[in-house]
């Protein structure tokens, strides 16, 4: 793991220590382009199903962009080369999961599930409900399925477990919304949604 963080450090030119401190954190928001105080704050789930937030109308393929994750992620038990998100969310799921690898290193990451990701985009309604899903509009995503699903609740849903309290604070650092974390539910879904 310090392996790792360091050589992500030595890319962003911080000195390659293995520990993720304020530098790096610092460095590692100039590399991806973002704002040094970035929590930005996120249009309600209620304003993004109006079609009238800054996310638009669901189903828009164009507004999606392919990012390629900083660490290998698996679907379905294959390796994933690029994940499809909404633009205007993809430096922040870039820079999370960044942060992710850089906290964690790869053989945590694998232990914890943080690599097998559930998918973002997909043209649907919500589990239990008529009301469009926030991955109507690529601004959820969904990680660790098979141990977290809708109705797993904590502990055995594994990413409630401590050790992924770190996981939480990265993506909630970037305005995204556990719905695990804030209703007891459906532990692999995040989106960048206000509840
Ligand atoms: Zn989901």
């Amino acid at each position: 793991m310090k392996n790792d963080i360091a050589c992500i450090q030595k890319k962003i030119g911080v000195t390659p220590d293995g520990i993720v401190g304020p530098q790096t954190v610092r460095a590692l928001k100039q590399a991806l382009g973002l704002p040094q105080n970035s929590s930005p704050t996120w249009p309600t789930q209620a304003e993004v199903r109006s079609g009238k937030s800054m996310f638009g109308a669901p189903g828009c393929e164009h507004e999606l962009t392919a990012l390629v994750p900083p660490y290998p992620l698996y679907f379905e038990g294959e390796q994933v080369r690029t994940i499809r998100v909404h633009r205007l969310i993809a430096l922040h799921v870039k820079a999370a999961l960044s942060e992710v690898l850089a906290h964690y290193g790869q053989a945590e990451i694998r232990r914890l599930g943080l690599d097998i990701y559930g998918g973002s985009y997909n043209y649907r309604s919500s589990t239990g409900s008529s009301a469009l899903s926030m991955h109507a509009w690529g601004i959820a995503l969904d990680f660790a399925p098979a141990t977290n699903s809708y109705a797993t609740r904590a502990p055995r849903a594994t990413l409630s477990h401590p050790d992924c309290e770190r996981w939480w604070q990265i993506w909630e650092s970037h305005g995204a919304t556990s719905l695990g974390r804030s209703r007891g539910y459906d532990w692999m879904h995040l989106q960048f949604a206000r509840l």
